[in-house]
């Protein structure tokens, strides 16, 4: 068969096995489109039925999570992981804690992952997993009910070689902690079966700031191949969490300014620049009192734009850090005419199909997530790795690696896009590098 039939009919496959999975189909869609050219060149891709292999989760794992609210009331969620491939290392890959998380959520979100790890260059498989729980205005003690009671089930299938989880949206230090004080308990070790742990138990420094300092990174990797720099540059940044917060924070200190952050409740606009004490306030707000953002605007008299996503604000760069899909066709044409020059991903798979084509066929600086928002995963296989050896390295020395590792990903990014002939099409550059590695490493382990 030809390379495009095979990939048609590879598409409806998943169409037909996963009905009404619509986020898993974008994803899935998004990276066949780029491998044309590939299987063209490797026909033995074709002959290994490497593609169907690859849309399919080697296990998929869902179960009962029972806790018991503060008022004693019985309450059930659902949790999930899926351990999509595992060609290049442990699975690997975060926790969503979100009402909306479902199959479909989690397998875009893991398919994705498995990209994103083998640009890396590090030893990962890909996987995802979560919850439809809402840690938003649960006490720190419904919190712990529940973490300890999805841990339960979750440390059957984990471990350090097998599948190694982190954070994501609704997952952060405090529930990571919970999870893995659960997991010791059970399995009496003390081994690394999660990153995003704190420094005193195993954590690494720079993995809370990994994504957002990645993701400008790549930004300015790719603000260099045209021959220019983040100084005095004007950045809107969508999301106030983990991602959104060490993006602006790196923005600031190499010159930009951002001028934007929102939650889900809308946006706030500041003109003069979120700089450092601003951005303290913000962490404070966020990690520890769980406000809302509309209190920066209260708070420095600035414009709150409710129930609004920032595009609509004038802006040399985007840096969308929210969510999937947070960013349509309109959206893109607004940030085109505003005379956006660069968007990087920070959030997983945040543009629509028609926002990306808007930015591709425009030609601006366009990081796709899998590989402008890699650095938090990357740094998480940097833990991985000072916990194999029972060492902790400097802050510096993982920066800086960090920084290397995100060079490396916008070189490969950059030059399987010329070696295909899409010059500067850092989509298809991220797609076809990430999967030519974890192809032949199919082919080498045989038919798995
Ligand atoms: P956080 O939970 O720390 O923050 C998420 C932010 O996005 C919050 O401000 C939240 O607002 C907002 N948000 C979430 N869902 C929606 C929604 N449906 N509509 C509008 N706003 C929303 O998560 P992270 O910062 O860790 O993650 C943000 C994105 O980055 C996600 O796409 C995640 O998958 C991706 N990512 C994260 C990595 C990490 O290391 N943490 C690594 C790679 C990617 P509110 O509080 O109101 O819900």
């Amino acid at each position: 068969m030809k390379a495009d039939a095979v990939i048609k009919a590879v598409y409806e496959k998943v169409l037909a096995r996963n009905p009404g999975e619509t986020e898993f189909h974008q994803a899935v869609k998004e990276v066949l489109d780029s491998l044309g050219p590939v299987l063209e060149k490797h026909p033995e891709y074709i002959e290994a039925n490497i593609l169907e292999r690859i849309v399919e989760p080697e296990r998929q794992l869902m179960f009962r999570v029972p806790w018991q609210d503060d008022k004693g009331n019985f309450r059930v969620n659902r949790g999930f992981r899926f351990e999509f491939n595992s060609a290049l290392g442990p699975y690997k890959g975060g926790l969503r804690l979100h009402p909306t998380v479902c199959a479909s959520i989690l397998k875009f979100l893991g398919f994705e992952q498995v990209f994103k790890n083998s640009l890396t260059t590090l030893p990962m498989g890909g996987g995802k997993g979560g919850s439809d729980f809402d840690p938003k205005g649960k006490s720190d003690n419904e919190v712990m009910r529940f973490c300890q009671s999805f841990m339960t089930e979750l440390c059957r299938h984990i471990g350090p070689d097998t599948d190694v989880p982190a954070g994501d949206i609704g997952t952060g230090g405090r529930e990571i902690g919970f999870m893995f004080g659960q997991y010791k308990r059970i399995r009496n070790e003390f081994t690394g079966i999660l990153t995003g742990k704190a420094l005193n138990w195993g954590g690494s420094l720079i993995r809370p700031e990994a994504t957002g300092y990645g993701c400008v990174y790549f930004a300015e990797e790719m603000l260099k191949t045209r021959g220019d720099s983040f100084k005095g540059k004007i950045c809107t940044v969508s999301g106030s969490g983990n991602v959104a917060q060490y993006t602006v924070e790196k923005l600031n200190q190499l010159g930009a300014k951002a001028v934007t952050l929102s939650d889900s409740g809308g946006t706030i606009h500041d003109p003069a620049g979120i700089d450092a004490e601003k951005l303290a306030f913000v962490m404070e707000l966020k990690n520890v009192k769980r406000g809302r953002i509309k209190e920066y605007a209260d708070k420095y008299g600035v414009e709150y734009l409710e129930g609004k996503r920032p595009w609509g604000i004038k802006c040399d760069c985007a840096f969308p850090s929210a969510t999937q899909n947070e960013i349509d066709e309109n959206d893109a044409k607004t940030l085109l005419k505003n005379g956006c020059i660069l968007v990087s991903e920070g959030a997983n798979m945040p543009s629509t199909p028609e926002a990306a084509d808007q930015f591709v066929s425009n030609k601006i600086l366009y990081g796709p997530a899998k590989a402008a928002n890699a650095g938090g995963v990357a740094t998480s296989g940097l833990e991985m790795s000072q916990n194999s050896q029972r060492l902790s390295w400097t802050r510096e020395e993982v920066d800086e690696r960090l920084h290397n590792i995100m060079i490396s990903i916008h070189r490969q990014c950059y030059d399987a896009a010329e070696e295909y002939g899409m010059p500067g099409n850092l989509v298809a550059g991220a797609n076809i590098a990430g999967f030519v590695k974890i192809a032949d490493s199919m082919l080498d382990q045989g038919l798995v």
